[in-house]
């Protein structure tokens, strides 16, 4: 242990780093987590660019920590990533996301498709396609309600197999969306083969489109590109008023972003629905 100074380092192992106990710390508390039903998705819409009414909802998964609070994501995915852990919380979430679709459909909002996020460790699991046909049978929830949002650097990374697993999980009807399209490496050739159904602008590009050029250009030729493909295109990271007259221009599908709403407990995002839907 390093000069700290600390209590908190004496009763780690000698030899370990601050950040390595920290680490074990956090990976013990997750281990932990699904159990005392410390986890919660949050849903952002996603809106249709022209009419702005609410088509769907990305869940985005929240974790209440006893001590630390709400964690986002990004401080705990990729340890769940690494340790495994990420197959039963991907679980959870699938089935939780599934029900949630199942409400809302019940209440009404017959079109409303819920996204969940695949990460890699998921999606070249086996199970993966089982775990999906249990989420939607147990709610009895049509499939088309379902959206996997895959990342386009999972997809390029993966082998001959990644074709394969797609078609699999394509044909059991549920949506498939590229996504943080643009930040990867894809070429037009796998675009072409792969069976998705929407591309997801990466948030960095649609951020700055509308102060920088370059960036503006490339979404509208993403965009292009993706129409020409067939596909639906979302923006997302949508933060201001003035993007959308360049959205609606370059013809994008959906839209997402705090300009519309920050990701929202499931109440408060019905809430949020009934006071927008005209
Ligand atoms: P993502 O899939 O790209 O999700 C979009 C992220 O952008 C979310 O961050 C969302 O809150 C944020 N966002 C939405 N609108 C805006 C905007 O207008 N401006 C900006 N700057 N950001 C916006 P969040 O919720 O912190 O999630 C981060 C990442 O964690 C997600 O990125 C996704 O890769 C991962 N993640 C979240 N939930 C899950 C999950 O259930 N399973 C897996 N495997 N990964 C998840
Ligand atoms: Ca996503
Ligand atoms: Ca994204
Ligand atoms: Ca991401």
């Amino acid at each position: 242990v390093k000069a700290h100074g600390s209590n908190h380092y004496q009763f780690h192992e000698p030899g370990m780093t601050a950040a390595a106990a920290e680490r074990l710390h956090l990976e013990n508390d997750l281990r932990e987590a699904l159990l005392r039903g410390e986890f919660e998705l949050y849903y952002q819409p996603v809106l249709d660019t022209e009419r702005l009414t609410v088509c769907g909802a990305e869940a985005l998964l929240r974790w209440h920590h006893p001590e630390a609070g709400l964690i986002p994501p990004d401080r705990f995915i990729p340890l769940a990533e690494e340790t495994g852990l990420i197959r039963p919380i991907g679980t959870w979430v699938l089935r939780e996301a599934c029900a949630q679709a199942a409400r809302w459909r019940r209440l009404g909002l017959t079109g409303m498709t819920v996204s969940v996020n695949v990460s890699g460790e998921q999606f070249w699991r086996d199970e993966l396609p089982q775990a999906v046909r249990q989420a939607l049978e147990a709610q009895a929830l049509a499939p088309d309600a379902l959206v996997l949002e895959i990342t386009e650097s999972v997809l390029m990374h993966g082998s001959a197999n990644t074709e394969t697993r797609l078609r699999e999980l394509k044909a059991m009807g549920v949506g498939l969306s590229l996504d943080d399209f643009g930040t990867g490496y894809s070429s037009l050739s796998y675009l072409k083969r792969f069976p998705i159904d929407t591309l997801k602008i990466d948030k960095s590009f649609v951020r700055d489109m509308v102060r920088d050029e370059h960036d503006r250009t490339l979404a509208q030729t993403v965009i292009a590109m993706g129409h020409g493909l067939g596909l639906q295109v979302v923006a997302e990271g949508v933060e201001s008023a003035e993007h959308l007259p360049l959205l609606r221009r370059a013809r994008c599908d959906r839209v997402q972003g705090y300009h519309f709403s920050r990701p929202l407990p499931a109440r408060a995002l019905s809430r949020w629905i009934q006071q927008h839907q005209c």
